[in-house]
């Protein structure tokens, strides 16, 4: 068996083909200014449907970090450094970060973003140290 997928949307369906030409993108209201994640049909600063993404920094720093041990399931290799990481966009997202040991991950990392293909037409935004 293999790990899940996620699944694209009409609504993340522009985000995940951001992502597999390695460009991180975040929706970013017209109305109020508000950028945020995840994608939702309306602002939800302002409740505005005018949202569109936009480039994302793809910096920030890991604001909390757990080393998992056990497999969340199939195709998950472990251990992984499962992170909440404030991005400098103003907005958290929950990823892994790899390229370093898990043990050097601690809160307050600066980290960008970098990309690993999951299968065909998934690729998913990791973080790596900056
Ligand atoms: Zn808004």
């Amino acid at each position: 068996m293999s790990r899940p997928v996620p699944q694209p949307t009409s609504l993340s369906r522009p985000f995940w083909d951001a992502a597999a030409e390695r460009r991180l993108v975040l929706p970013h209201c017209a109305a109020c200014g508000l950028t945020f994640f995840a994608p939702e049909p309306a602002c939800p600063g302002c409740r505005s449907r005018h949202w569109a993404y936009v480039p994302s920094t793809g910096t920030g720093k890991v604001y909390a970090v757990t080393v998992v041990h056990r497999a969340p399931g199939p195709g998950f290799e472990v251990p992984f450094a499962l992170a909440i990481v404030d991005l400098d966009d103003g907005v958290s997202m929950l990823s892994h970060v790899v390229g370093c040991p898990v043990d050097d991950v601690v809160i307050g990392l600066r980290v960008r973003v970098d990309f690993r293909l999951l299968t065909a037409g998934i690729t998913l935004p990791y973080f790596v140290p900056a």
